[in-house]
C-alpha cells in the first residue's frame, strides 16, 4: 500500500514528487507515455525562474526527477491503464499490475492535438509530427510546414528554421493565440513564410508511406492548392489524459479536470496538478507550483488521517 502515487513525470508531477518525497511519504511517480512531459519535448526554457541564461527543458525536467529521487521517489516506467476510485484506498491498474494508494496525484498532462485527416494520422512518423524537438533533425534543408497559430506553432517554427531550407506556418485564420513577443519573434525570422486563412485538407503522400506534399484550401476565397513538403510540424495544441477517469473524477466538456478549490477534484484523496487541470496558464512554473500545492493537500490528509 503506498502513501500516494503520482501519475505523470512532468513539472507538475515532479515537483509533488520533491515534495511528497522530503515529507517521508515515499512517493510512486509513473512516468507515463511521454516521460518528462512537455518540457522533454520542448527546448530552452527562459521563463523559469532561477536560470539567469535559460535552462534546456528536458535538462530542467531531468533535474527535477534526480532530486525527488534524492529524497527517495521512486520512478515507474509506463502507465495507468484503469483506475478504481470508488472507495479509499484507490486501486491503479498498472500495466496490468494493480496497485493500492492512500491518495493519487493526477499530474498526467496532455498529449498533443492533430487535424484528424486520415491521411496526416497515417503518416505520422513518416513526415507528421508534434514535435519539432524530437524530430526537426530529420529534416534538414528540406521543405518543412508547422500548422497552428498558438505559441507552440511560433516556437516550433523557429526552431525548425535552424534544421529546414525552409519553413511554412500555415494558419486558419488571420488573427494569433500566440503571445506578442512569440509572434514577433517568428515574423522577424526571414525563413518563416506566413499562410493565413488556410486548413490543410489532405497531406500527401500515403501510398509512398512518406510525407511528399499538402494540399491547401484558402477558407476565404475557397482557393484550394497542392505545396511540396517534407516535414509537417502539427502544432494546434492539446488534448488532457483523463480517459481512465471519466465517470469518476469530474471533467469539463473538453476533458479538463475540473477542481474543487486548490488542488482538490471530486474525489477525497484525489488531487490535480498541471495541464491536466489548468487550460489557460500551461507553464512549466505554473504546473510546478499545482505540484507542490497538490502534495501539501496529501501531506495535510495523510497527517490528519494518521499515516
Ligand atoms: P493554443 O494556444 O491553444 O493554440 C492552438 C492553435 O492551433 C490555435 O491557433 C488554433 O487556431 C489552432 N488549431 C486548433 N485546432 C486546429 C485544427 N483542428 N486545425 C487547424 N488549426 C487548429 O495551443 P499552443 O500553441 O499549444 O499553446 C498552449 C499553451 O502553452 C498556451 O498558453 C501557450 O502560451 C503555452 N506555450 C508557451 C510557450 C512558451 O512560452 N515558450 C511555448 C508553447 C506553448 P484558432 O486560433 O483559430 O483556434
Amino acid at each position: 500500500m503506498h502513501n500516494v502515487v503520482i501519475i505523470g513525470s512532468g513539472c507538475a508531477g515532479n515537483t509533488a514528487a520533491i515534495y511528497t518525497a522530503r515529507a517521508g511519504l515515499k512517493p510512486v511517480v509513473i512516468k507515463g507515455l511521454e516521460v518528462g512531459g512537455q518540457l522533454s519535448l520542448t527546448t530552452e526554457v527562459e521563463n523559469f525562474p532561477g536560470f539567469v541564461h535559460g535552462i534546456m527543458g528536458p535538462e530542467l525536467v531531468e533535474n527535477m526527477k534526480q532530486q525527488a529521487e534524492r529524497f527517495g521517489a521512486e520512478y515507474l516506467d509506463g502507465d495507468i491503464v484503469e483506475a478504481d476510485l470508488s472507495q479509499r484506498p484507490f486501486r491503479l491498474n498498472h500495466e496490468g499490475k494493480w496497485i493500492e494508494t492512500r491518495t493519487l496525484i493526477v499530474a498526467s498532462g496532455a498529449k498533443a492535438r492533430w487535424i484528424g485527416l486520415a491521411s496526416e494520422h497515417k503518416l505520422i512518423g513518416h513526415g507528421v509530427s508534434s514535435c519539432a524537438t524530437c524530430d526537426g533533425f530529420f529534416y534538414r534543408d528540406k521543405k518543412i510546414m508547422v500548422v497552428g497559430g498558438g505559441d507552440s506553432a511560433m516556437e516550433e517554427a523557429n526552431f525548425l528554421t535552424r534544421f529546414g531550407s525552409s519553413v511554412a506556418l500555415v494558419h486558419r485564420r488571420d488573427t494569433f493565440r500566440a503571445s506578442k513577443i512569440m509572434l514577433e519573434r517568428a515574423k522577424a525570422n526571414p525563413k518563416i513564410e506566413f499562410i493565413m486563412n488556410t486548413a490543410v485538407e489532405e497531406v500527401y503522400d500515403v501510398s509512398k508511406n512518406l510525407v511528399t506534399g499538402v494540399r491547401l484550401h484558402n477558407i476565404l476565397t475557397g482557393e484550394t492548392w497542392d505545396r511540396d513538403v517534407d516535414g509537417f510540424f502539427v502544432a494546434i495544441g492539446h488534448v488532457p489524459n483523463t480517459q481512465i477517469f471519466k465517470g469518476q473524477l469530474d471533467l469539463d466538456p473538453d476533458g479538463y479536470l475540473l477542481s474543487h478549490g486548490g488542488a482538490r477534484t471530486n474525489i477525497k484523496g484525489v488531487f490535480h496538478a498541471g495541464d491536466v487541470q489548468d487550460r489557460i496558464y500551461r507553464q512549466a512554473i505554473t504546473a510546478a507550483g499545482a505540484g507542490c500545492m497538490a502534495a501539501i493537500e496529501v501531506e495535510r490528509l495523510l497527517e490528519e488521517e494518521g499515516h
